[in-house]
């Protein structure tokens, strides 16, 4: 798999992800993703895709304007 953006070679990783939703802000930190090393940009999988909706549903149910998560805490 390669950068749609550059082209270069995508390592695994881990990122923090930023969600800014209807007023919220959701980090969620430590998010496992293919990162590329030239410019930084990053590419989740679906399985993991699907993991983050279901935590920032959680979020939004619980009104907090800013919210940090770690996700290999809250991912089973
Ligand atoms: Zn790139």
């Amino acid at each position: 798999m390669n950068c749609i953006l550059c082209k270069s070679n995508l390592i695994k990783g881990a990122v923090n992800h930023i969600v800014d939703l209807d007023g919220h802000i959701i980090i969620i930190k430590n998010v496992p993703a293919n990162v590329c090393k030239q410019c930084g940009e990053y590419f989740i999988e679906t399985d993991v895709a699907m993991k983050l909706e279901k935590i920032i549903e959680d979020v939004m149910k619980n009104k907090a304007e800013i919210f940090v998560v770690n996700y290999s805490e809250t991912a089973a």
